[in-house]
């Protein structure tokens, strides 16, 4: 369950990103000032926090440069604020996306959500036969002998470890890999396996990937 700190005074803004992330599921704690959000992120963990810059008590920027102190979620600041030098500021502290007020409320859910899987990501460890995939680091090893893969590479097998047991289709692969719409390029996915297959092999000779004849790929049971 993901947990999100609003930082947000004006009460009906708050209210309504409050009610709308939950209905998609997501845990939300409300603070109305710099001061007190600065309190919620030093006594609590939150997995992505929506500051606005406009606050009483301490200003947006003071509590997002705090807040990095605090903790390693992403900030999405939210302000009435539109010019392309503060946009760089705000960046530079290190906040992860941006959105100016008036804002729609389902564009604020979609950016949440990109926040969220993103964070997501890089905290995972996989863990398949002798195979290793830290998503700190961004590395898999096999037999402690790290792979070296390309980006499309890495996605692939990320995809499939997530899901073990579960047969992906090329359109399935690609949509996750490339972050597209699937265009039908029968190739490029049978290329990109294989070429992971033959580092693999470098190293062993047992299989990692399965072809699952018309259907798609998976990962090879233990
Ligand atoms: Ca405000």
């Amino acid at each position: 369950m993901n947990k999100i700190l609003i930082i947000e005074d004006e009460i009906n803004i708050n209210n309504l990103i409050k009610e709308s992330l939950e209905l998609s599921g997501y845990t939300c704690i409300s603070a109305f000032s710099g001061t007190e959000g600065v309190l919620r992120l030093e006594s609590d963990e939150y997995d992505l926090i929506i500051l606005d810059l406009m606050l009483p008590g301490l200003h947006g920027s003071e509590v997002l440069e705090r807040g990095k102190e605090l903790t390693s979620a992403p900030f999405i600041i939210l302000s009435a604020v539109d010019t392309l030098d503060s946009k760089i500021d705000l960046l530079t502290l290190g906040a992860d996306d941006y959105i100016t007020k008036p804002f729609d409320i389902n564009e604020l859910r979609a950016r949440v959500m990109v926040q969220l899987r993103k964070k997501n990501q890089v905290s995972k460890t996989f863990v398949h036969k002798k195979m290793v995939m830290n998503g700190a680091l961004r590395t898999v090893t096999v037999e402690d002998k790290e792979l070296n893969l390309t980006a499309h590479e890495y996605k692939i097998l990320e995809l499939m470890l997530k899901n073990k047991s579960k047969i992906f289709t090329k359109q399935e692969i690609y949509q996750y890999a490339w972050d597209d719409y699937y265009i039908g390029e029968d190739k490029t996915i049978n290329v990109h396996i294989s070429n992971i297959r033959q580092k693999i092999k470098k190293i062993t000779e047992e299989e990692y990937i399965d072809t699952i004849w018309g259907v798609g790929f998976r990962i090879t049971k233990s």
